[in-house]
């Protein structure tokens, strides 16, 4: 796996240390956090960093897909460091996110026939295992 900052420097992003922070961060967590969870979660190591920076950072590694953006129509985006093509289940108790890796060829056989496949943004929503034990 390549470091955040040759990634940063592939895509012409200047690899300022706190962009590296943050795509480190992102690209090592699978719990899809909010900008907000984000920013809370760096700020111990790096006590300049500011709100803005944390979600003007987050949207430019979404344009140029290094991250994902997710809406589960919470009213804030989730990010996800994840960029193989992959759907999500959402825990409707817990709010925990969990990545489900289908096959791009188990999606195409969802479409209408004769339909080609670009990309997979699938939202399941039920109950985890945790929550259907308790
Ligand atoms: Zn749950
Ligand atoms: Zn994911």
């Amino acid at each position: 796996m390549s470091s955040s900052a040759v990634i940063l420097q592939e895509h012409r992003i200047r690899p300022s240390a706190q962009r590296v922070l943050i795509l480190d961060y992102i690209r090592s967590v699978h719990t899809h956090p909010s900008a907000d969870t984000i920013y809370k979660a760096l700020l111990r190591d790096c006590p300049g960093l500011s709100r803005t920076t944390v979600y003007n950072t987050l949207e430019l590694f979404a344009q140029h897909g290094l991250i994902l953006s997710l809406d589960f129509g919470e009213g804030y985006l989730r990010f996800d460091g994840e960029i193989k093509p992959h759907t999500h289940f959402k825990c409707e108790k817990c709010g925990t996110v969990s990545d489900i890796f289908t096959t791009p060829e188990n999606c195409e056989k969802m479409l209408p026939k004769g339909s080609s496949l670009n990309s997979v943004s699938l939202y399941l929503y039920g109950k985890c295992a945790a929550c259907n034990k308790g």
